[in-house]
């Protein structure tokens, strides 16, 4: 795996829900500044180029079709 790439479960940007598993199932937004326009829902097991490394946000309506959660970082 490159540096600049990783999974969302071990990224800062991503946004579970409060009791939410990180898990490679578990579903959560992506709140990277230049993604957030998107309202990516992703999954642990997901990843991208904006990675980094970090604990997940937490927020109520993370994992929602659409999230509605706002961004917490
Ligand atoms: S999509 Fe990319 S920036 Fe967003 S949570 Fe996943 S790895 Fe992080």
């Amino acid at each position: 795996m490159s540096k600049s790439w990783g999974l969302c479960k071990d990224c800062k940007w991503w946004q579970l829900e409060p009791r939410a598993r990180i898990a490679d199932a578990s579903l959560g937004l992506c709140i990277e500044e230049k993604l957030q326009p998107f309202r990516m829902r992703v999954s642990g097991n997901s990843g991208c180029n904006r990675f980094m490394p970090g604990e997940p946000a937490r927020a109520k309506g993370s994992s929602a079709e659409p999230p509605t959660a706002k961004p917490q970082r």
